[in-house]
């Protein structure tokens, strides 16, 4: 019989077992897999973007499902105190461009080995097993079955993560355990992740990376809702990268809504500027090819595409280029456009949209309003966030406060 059953261990589980233990619960944490936090060791690259150097409002900012839901627990343990923790644990930190704080050490497996010696040290039991299903008895959470035994505790803490990347573990099974707790889930959907294209030419330009590049993103009322400069990534389906995952975060309604990026391949120079350069270039290489041209102007692979969309043949002499015919490349140039078929599916998304309806959850405690004794924390809820940190944050934050809730009630009884 323990105090506390933790579900999970990822970030948001680790985080909720260290927080209970802490208080001087009993706790015992479930985990599928031979070791924690698998998902852990593969973010940020490797290097594990723990967090974000901002404060608890920017957070909730930086999370456009349900961030005021998130209020009390991101207050509580702001990414201030999520830095003070980890330091404490023995994880140096930095921070990089954009607020991303990352380990000293760039490695991610830094987090998870701090995380096991803060366990160790809290008490915390960790047993391998895959949880089947919750113990309920009269309206209350009493325990778990899992393939390998049952085990009965006071409270029990659901931080199973979504179903994105499900290699990792995270395939979703907290949405049936929380359903057969009477909680309400909201379809699982993939956020930040690749796009599908409709044109073509993307598969033609496959493996072709652009640094510096602007994005707009317009819905299909012509809105536009996202514009940011960074990086992409041409691919066989369609497009990925940094810019692309975080243009996708904000393409809530693929199914009703379809949209358009257009891509700004030049964003230093203004059209005028950039219209300049082609009458030079054109006017000095005259005899030679358009194509020649345009090799001081893209990259190869990006040539065919751009002749084409322009109606230029390449092998046209550069001095034949007529006005529209140019005046079409700078438009081409300037906005690049493409259209959005939908996203990857969800086993590809960095994060997992949908789960556990928040309005049935305590926003302080993370406790279940269904059934007594069950808390949540993590991707399973019906939260997420942009890239940079935030996702990790929100489950530090709903972990701990899970833990200390699920520990506090347990020394009531
Ligand atoms: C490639 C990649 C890179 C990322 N990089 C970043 C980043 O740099 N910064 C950032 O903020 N976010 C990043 N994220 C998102 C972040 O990893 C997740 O939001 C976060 O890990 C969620 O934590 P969690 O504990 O809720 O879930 P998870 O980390 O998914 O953990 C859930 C755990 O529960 C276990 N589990 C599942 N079902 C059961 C069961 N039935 N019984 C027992 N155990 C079970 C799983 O094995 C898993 O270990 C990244 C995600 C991916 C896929």
């Amino acid at each position: 019989m323990y105090d506390v059953i933790v579900i999970g261990g990822g970030a948001a589980g680790c985080m909720a077992a260290l927080a209970a233990g802490e208080r001087g619960a009993s706790v015992l944490l479930l985990e599928r897999n031979p070791k924690l936090g698998r998902k852990l060791y593969i973010t940020g690259k490797g290097r594990c973007n723990l967090t974000n150097d901002c404060t608890a409002p920017e957070v909730l900012a930086q999370t456009p499902r349900n961030g005021r839901f998130l209020t009390s627990a991101v207050t509580r343990f702001p990414p201030e105190a999520v830095k003070a923790y980890f330091t404490t644990l023995g994880v140096p930190l930095k921070t990089e461009r954009g607020g991303r704080v990352f380990p000293r050490s760039d490695r991610a497996a830094d987090v998870i080995d701090a995380l096991l010696r803060g366990l160790r040290r809290a008490g915390v039991e960790i047993i391998q097993d895959r949880v089947l299903s919750l113990r309920l008895e009269e309206g209350r959470a009493v325990g778990a079955v899992g393939e390998r035994g049952s085990y009965s505790c006071k409270a029990v803490i659901l931080a199973s993560g979504g179903a994105s990347y499900p290699l990792t573990g995270s395939t979703g099974d907290g949405y049936a355990l929380a359903a057969a707790a009477g909680h309400t889930v909201q379809p699982p959907r993939p956020s930040l992740v690749p796009l599908e294209a409709v044109e073509p030419f993307c598969a033609q330009m496959q493996g072709l990376s652009l640094r510096n590049v602007a994005v707009k993103v317009r819905n299909g009322r012509g809105k536009v809702i996202f514009g940011e400069q960074g990086e992409l990534l041409f691919t066989h389906f369609g497009l990925s990268g940094p810019l692309i995952l975080s243009a996708s975060a904000h393409m809530r309604e693929f199914a009703e809504d379809s949209y358009q990026i257009a891509i700004d391949l030049k964003p230093a120079l203004d059209e005028q500027t950039l219209d300049r350069r082609l009458v030079r270039e054109l006017a000095e290489q005259s005899a030679r090819h358009f194509g020649h041209v345009l090799e001081r102007l893209a990259p190869r692979l990006l040539i065919p595409v751009l002749a084409e969309l322009s109606g230029i043949p390449l092998d046209l002499r550069a001095g034949e280029v007529s006005k529209v015919q140019r005046r079409r490349l700078l438009t081409v140039l300037k906005g690049l456009e493409i259209h959005i078929a939908g996203p990857r599916p969800l086993e590809e998304a960095i994060v997992t949209a949908g789960g556990v309806t928040v309005s049935e959850v305590n926003p302080s405690t993370m406790a279940s309003k269904k059934t007594a004794g069950l808390y949540f924390a993590g991707e399973l809820l019906d939260v997420d966030a942009y890239t940079g940190g935030f996702n990790l944050q929100i489950a530090w934050s709903t972990g701990r406060a899970a833990g200390l809730a699920a520990a506090a009630a347990c020394s009531a009884q």
